[in-house]
């Protein structure tokens, strides 16, 4: 018998990859923070000796969720701006009030509430992109999850910076600071095309080449970003970047909701990969990221919840339900399958983030990042497909158990590493003031 940590036994076991097809009565061994084996639980109960073990007789056990794209302090702008579509939205509501409100007391008890509701949801990893970074990084390290944190990069002051210049400055010096962080990556966070003037796109990708760390940016969210850059620039912004050279496999394009055919192959050609926000993208009327199209081309598609103030939900679960049935809407109903809707939510963001070898499956010698969710519950049960259970049924609310590298962060309602009474009201005095 070979020792081991960690043995989770469950009803079903989703391993994502190389097989998508649930193992019944399943089980995985973790040793020191990594997935030892996967397989038939009678297999592996013969084979290793565990120090620990959860018996999830109800559950399915899969990969932690990948958020790709989200704006985790946003979470205490929830409710701030209803009904505007996304320049109004922008322009005359969020931007003004993050001028007024958002500090590093902000973003500390504001990425705090987000991780805990991601937590609880089954995210186990997600991308930021917001100001006061070197505050949002060390919430993530305490708590014990994974991110990568894109520092922002807009070329008129901000409340973090006076402007790209400074962006650049110390968002190099917090890509020093966490140059070895086993579970935080740094990033580039240029706002977007529109935002953001060519030489400081330029100077991005130099920078993010020379110290070998993504971009993530807001791209084609809206159809009035893609006509204004035609009418300036005499073609889509899209294009643009590909005679700039900034497509490439390390760009994280967020939205794509308005995508020539011209556009998808350059995106294809490239290697770009694609952050689907659907319902940031509805809530604003943006538009329908042509998930199906792209897929078709060979392209990566994650999905992200975008920041709480153009959701307002952090539930991954619900954002793969939502592009199950608008792949369905748009191509009929062979298309948004289950299977295609976890694979989106978990390896294809890990394979957005550049992580596809650590997580986003269950698979010998990945982190052990691991979810369980309760499908016992009325609402989920019976269970005859559970990996249809988990994308259309109410899963979020039903996630039992969260590990991250093997640690358990999150069992039954009990935080292992945040003080939910203590954040209810440092929540409370940030937005003291929150107009
Ligand atoms: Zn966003």
């Amino acid at each position: 018998m070979i020792p081991c940590d960690l043995m989770i036994r469950s009803r079903w076991c989703l391993p994502i990859a190389p097989d998508p097809k649930p193992i019944e009565r399943g089980a995985v061994a973790v040793e020191g923070g990594r997935i030892l084996a996967i397989g038939p639980a009678a297999d592996l109960d013969a084979r290793y000796l565990p120090t620990a073990a959860f018996d999830l007789s109800n559950h399915a056990v899969l990969p932690g969720l990948v958020n790709a794209h989200c704006h985790a302090a946003m979470s205490l702008l929830r409710g701030a701006a209803e009904d505007l579509a996304l320049d109004a939205w922008l322009n005359d509501a969020i931007w003004p009030l993050e001028g007024r409100v958002v500090s590093a007391a902000f973003v500390r008890a504001g990425t705090d509430l987000a991780i805990a509701e991601m937590l609880r949801s089954g995210i186990t990893c997600f991308a930021d992109m917001y100001f006061f970074p070197e505050e949002a990084a060390p919430r993530v390290s305490a708590a014990g999850l994974r991110a990568q944190i894109a520092f922002p990069i807009i070329d008129f002051p901000n409340p973090w910076s006076s402007g790209a210049t400074e962006g650049f400055h110390k968002g190099l010096e917090l890509n020093d600071a966490y140059r070895d962080d086993p579970r935080i990556g740094i990033a580039f966070g240029p706002h977007s095309a529109y935002s953001v003037e060519e030489a400081n796109l330029q100077k991005t990708l130099m920078y993010a080449e020379e110290v070998g760390r993504p971009i993530q940016i807001h791209l084609h969210e809206t159809a009035e970003e893609v006509a204004a850059a035609v009418a300036r620039n005499g073609h889509s912004w899209v294009a643009q970047l590909a005679a700039t050279g900034l497509l490439n496999p390390a760009l994280q394009a967020v939205h794509m909701t308005q995508l020539s055919d011209a556009d998808i192959e350059l995106v294809a050609e490239h290697g770009v990969q694609v952050v689907h926000c659907p319902t940031s993208n509805l809530k604003l009327a943006s538009g329908i990221c042509p998930v199906g199209r792209l897929a078709a081309n060979g392209v990566n598609v994650a999905l992200g919840t975008d920041g709480a103030a153009s959701n307002n939900a952090l539930d991954l679960f619900a954002e793969a339900r939502l592009a199950a049935l608008l792949a369905k809407h748009l191509g009929g109903a062979a298309e948004g399958r289950v299977e295609d809707a976890l694979r989106m939510a978990t390896l294809n963001g890990a394979a957005a983030l550049g992580l596809a070898d650590e997580i986003g499956s269950l698979e010998a010698g990945k982190q052990a990042d691991l979810i369980a969710v309760d499908l016992s519950g009325p609402a989920l049960s019976p269970v005859r497909d559970p990996a249809a259970a988990l994308v259309h049924g109410p899963a979020a609310a039903a996630v039992s158990h969260v590990w991250v590298a093997g640690r358990c962060l999150y069992e039954e309602g009990d935080y292992k590493t945040l003080d939910l009474v203590g954040l209810r009201r440092r929540v409370e005095l940030a937005m003291e003031g929150c107009g």
